[in-house]
């Protein structure tokens, strides 16, 4: 398998033709997969704001000062009144902000970002990031994943994730094939989805690199079953029904 960053993409604004940039860059063939980081997706589809679209409400204020007090840094509750407006529900408040996004991801402060983004304060990630990747998808004719960099728990370190994908299944199923000691595998579904993020994530890296979009060549699926159930449901999370009874106590 072999990834390659698409090179010279200009600076993403506002109601730029993301396909066509790629399109005039690379030649993608058919087994391709085409990565892409979701902040020039949201850049694509206008999502960068301003501090001062988000007015803090008592909430707000009150997440803010707790962290500031937990943390000792500043922290603006316009900032997390922005978080608030993007969550479906916030799993934490203080010391860090862990939102449950509309479209089912999990992430620390609903993946809004302050990096790489000129011309505004903030940049939300895509309202349905799965949605833009079947636009991509359904003019680039290759399988999209659009990508987010994103912590994980229990681990130091942040790595790509698929936010949304189209054009092929989430995960792979290995469940009734075999290991090489004939063992039936139970449990086993392996979210491609997101190991084509994290090698993607790898080659466009988080800096001025200035390179979001990766072509994976060379990926096979093979002859499994797949499905798309990479969020968990509400009713089979336990660690997220474990959280809405936590406070922090440090
Ligand atoms: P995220 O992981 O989706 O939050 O995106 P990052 O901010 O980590 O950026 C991923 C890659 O895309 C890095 O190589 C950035 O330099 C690059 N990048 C971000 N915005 C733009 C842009 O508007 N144009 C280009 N060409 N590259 C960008
Ligand atoms: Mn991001
Ligand atoms: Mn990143």
């Amino acid at each position: 398998m072999e990834l390659t960053p698409v090179e010279g993409l200009p600076e993403i604004r506002e109601g730029d033709d993301l396909a066509a940039l790629v399109d005039e860059r690379v030649d993608l063939r058919p087994g391709d997969v085409l990565c892409v980081a979701s902040t020039v997706v949201s850049k694509a589809e206008g999502r960068t704001r301003d501090l001062s679209a988000f007015p803090a409400g008592d909430r707000a204020r009150d997440i803010a000062a707790r962290i500031e007090a937990i943390t000792g840094d500043e922290k603006d509750p316009r900032f997390a009144q922005a978080v608030i407006e993007e969550s479906e529900e916030l799993l934490t408040e203080a010391p860090f902000l862990l939102a449950v996004c509309r479209f089912g991801h999990v992430t620390v402060n609903a993946g809004i970002d302050r990096s790489n983004v000129p011309g505004g304060d903030l940049l939300l990630l895509p309202e349905d990031p799965s949605a833009s990747a079947a636009r991509l998808h359904e003019r680039l004719d290759v399988p999209v994943v659009v990508t987010d960099t994103s912590g994980r728990p229990f681990r130091h370190g942040q790595r790509g994730v698929a936010v949304g994908w189209a054009g092929m299944p989430a995960s792979r199923d290995w469940r009734g094939e075999h290991d090489r000691d004939g063992r039936e595998l139970g449990v086993t579904v392996q979210s491609v989805v997101d190991e084509l993020a994290g090698a993607a994530n790898l080659v466009a890296g988080e800096g001025d690199g200035g390179t979001p979009a990766v072509v994976v060549r060379g990926f096979a699926f093979g002859d499994h079953e797949g499905s798309d159930n990479l969020f968990r449901a509400e009713e089979d999370d336990i660690v997220r029904e474990a959280l809405r009874d936590w406070t922090f106590e440090g």
